[in-house]
């Protein structure tokens, strides 16, 4: 019976023929957390030089740091051995172009329903946002010795430019 995701488990099958991964511990070997966009067009890992275990990746739509990534960089804190956390937004990000009510009316457009309740963290300054969602981090009281850092990733180049 074919399904709409026989392409990516026909892929699933060859991926395990040749899996390596499962010695692996949970933690993270180089005792990093990134958090970035959902943007497909970032390859979180190989930015950076890691491999798989390497670091806990967290992604959201515009790398903002949300209740949920807080809870997260709890865990990763004290039971995965993270003591490093980068921020990564990226030039070009639509959560940095279009404010909430582009948004609201691109879904509209887009055959979707109201979402005006749903807060989309849409900024007007996204360096400004960075900064502050850095902070939010470092103030966060649940967190063991993590140092945070704020950086964009430049989509045309792949460089990435600290903020904070
Ligand atoms: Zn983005």
């Amino acid at each position: 019976m074919g399904t709409i995701f026989d392409d990516v488990l026909a892929a699933n099958v060859t991926y395990s023929a040749s899996y390596q991964l499962a010695g692996l511990a949970a933690g993270a070997a180089k005792n990093l957390a990134v958090l970035t966009c959902m943007d497909s067009r970032i390859d979180p890992l190989r930015m950076l030089g890691l491999q798989p275990g390497d670091a806990k990746i967290l992604r959201n739509a515009g790398a903002r740091v949300t209740d949920d990534v807080l809870r997260t960089l709890v865990l990763a804190s004290f039971l995965l051995g993270v003591d490093r956390a980068m921020i990564v937004a990226h030039t070009s990000c639509r959560m940095a172009t279009d404010g909430e009510e582009d948004v609201h009316d691109a879904i509209r457009e887009a055959g979707g329903p109201d979402t005006r309740s749903i807060p989309f963290l849409t900024t007007g300054d996204q360096e400004d946002s960075l900064r502050a969602d850095v902070q939010r981090v470092r103030s966060w009281p649940y967190l063991g010795n993590v140092t945070v850092g704020g950086f964009v990733l430049d989509l045309k180049s792949g460089l990435l430019h600290q903020v904070s």
